[in-house]
């Protein structure tokens, strides 16, 4: 078979974003759906509707010339809209420069972008109702089942390249003959899609340039806006114990849960009951293993390779720049596959790792610490720290989201940062209070210059 030809599984968002990049370098690609084309038929309902966009996944988007159409699909949101119990709202903002904003787009609509610009490229065939059941690199053939007529054939490869999501068939293929390690951690709590419509005055009930959170400790319920101008609300609860869906399984008890903890989100839920009993809960893990990659026959990129947690909104993101890595190495090392994936893993690993640790830990920040005085009062002085030393000293929430060093960076440079702060922060009340000469001498020794977009 051609060197020229690459056959991709999925083509979710990482899968015909990669096609598209693919198809720009002149490869043929062939991919393989398990789904039917989402661009007949709604196969969204239910499962992260939107998404947060940022500047990671922003600039792959760029690289192929797609930003210009995407621009007319986001909604920019400033920061964190935190709504406390009594209904009264306080907006954090995410970043302090005026472009320091997040995006929130739907799923369906960037993935269809995608899709059509991907086929557009006249080398990229799409086949849905596809599914890959396993592969068999021994003969580099891939097994496949067509999900309407239930007949199962093979396929050669040169190339395979796993864009499958976080259940992927090809990294099982792949870890079936090496693995280091492969395994999902189940984080014990799952979400459920709600839907806040427009008003009926058909614009935003909420203030739409944020991203909406009710925290409430040990759960939340968060809200992104839509173009239509209705918000996706997700509630994210523990699977188990007092407040979780295993106990909130009848209409009173789920009416009694909402009035008590988000009585003003009440109201603007006309279909709660609906949504909460219809739409499937989805649950979370974190999916590590290593290698990514077989030989210079198989790679996984994306939720293949790394599915994270939703709370640092950076799955898509993080797979989009793993999709531009590729094209790097692909530039790099011009037809030595071998080293193409290798090198692929190589710089990727680390990073998909640091992200699913920090997707976590976001986790807690945003159910909980944002009601903190104390983690508003560092918030506050990281931005400060950032505004007197922008060469040595950006917040870890603006490394992830606004800029592109890799994530494992953002995570290293962020727990020195986050010493400093503590630091400063342990015999103060307030920010004004800080001692700024012992704050340069921190932040000057123990952080090296920063490289923001390498
Ligand atoms: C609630 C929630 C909120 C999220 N919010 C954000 C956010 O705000 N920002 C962000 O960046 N990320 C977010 N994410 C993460 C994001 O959805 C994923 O990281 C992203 O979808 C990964 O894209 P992917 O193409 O790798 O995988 P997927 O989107 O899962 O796509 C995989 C594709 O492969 C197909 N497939 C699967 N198995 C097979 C098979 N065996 N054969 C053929 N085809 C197959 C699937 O049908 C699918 O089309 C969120 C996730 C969730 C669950």
């Amino acid at each position: 078979m051609s060197d020229k030809k690459i056959t991709l599984i999925g083509a979710g968002l990482v899968g015909s974003l990669a096609a598209v990049f693919l198809a720009k370098r002149g490869f043929e690609v062939e991919v393989f759906e398990r789904r039917s084309d989402m661009r007949k038929e709604n196969i969204s309902a239910g499962r992260s509707i939107n998404l947060a966009l940022a500047n990671r996944g922003i600039y792959p988007l760029e690289q192929v010339g797609l930003m210009d159409k995407v621009n007319a699909m986001l909604t920019p949101m400033k920061g964190r809209m935190v709504h406390d119990l009594e209904g009264n709202l306080n907006l954090q903002p995410y970043g302090q420069k005026q472009e320091e904003v997040i995006y929130s787009v739907s799923r369906a609509d960037l993935n269809t972008l995608c899709m059509d610009a991907a086929e557009a490229e006249g080398n990229v065939n799409i086949h849905f109702n596809q599914k890959c059941i396993g592969v068999d690199f021994e003969n580099n053939l891939l097994q496949l089942k067509d999900e309407i007529t239930g007949k199962e054939y093979e396929k050669p490869f040169t190339r395979v390249i796993g864009t499958d999501g976080s259940a992927s068939a090809v990294r099982d293929a792949i870890h079936a003959v090496h693995s280091d390690h492969n395994y999902a951690e189940q984080l014990g709590h799952s979400y459920k899609e709600l839907c806040i419509p427009a008003g009926s005055d058909g614009d935003f009930q909420m203030e739409p340039h944020a991203l909406h959170i009710w925290p409430r400790g040990g759960y939340m319920l968060i809200a992104l806006p839509n173009l239509d101008k209705s918000f996706t609300v997700t509630l994210f609860m523990p699977n188990d114990g007092e407040i979780s869906f295993e106990n909130i399984n009848d209409k009173d008890k789920l009416n009694a849960f909402f009035a008590e903890h988000f009585p003003d989100a009440v109201p603007l839920l006309p279909e709660l009951e609906k949504d909460y009993f219809e739409n499937p809960t989805g649950h979370l893990a974190t999916v590590r293993c290593s290698p990514w990659h077989y030989q210079d026959k198989a790679l996984l990129i994306g939720d293949a390779a790394h599915a994270v947690v939703p709370f640092h909104g950076q799955g898509m993101n993080c797979g989009f720049e793993d999709v531009s890595e590729l094209d790097a190495q692909i530039k790099k090392y011009a037809g030595d596959w071998e080293k193409i994936f290798s090198e692929t893993d190589k710089l990727r690993q680390p990073n998909g790792n640091a992200i699913a640790d920090m997707a976590i830990e976001n986790y807690i920040t945003m159910r909980d610490s944002v009601r903190d005085d104390k983690f508003l009062m560092r918030s506050a002085l990281a931005f400060e720290l950032e505004k007197r030393f922008p060469d040595y000293f950006c917040p870890r929430y603006s490394m992830v989201m606004f800029h592109r060093l890799p994530y494992a960076e953002a995570q290293s440079r962020g727990s020195i940062q986050e010493e400093i702060l503590q630091q400063l922060t342990k015999s103060i009340e307030s920010v004004e209070q800080v001692d700024y000469s012992e704050a340069e001498e921190l932040v000057k020794a123990k952080l090296q210059p920063l490289v923001l977009n390498p």
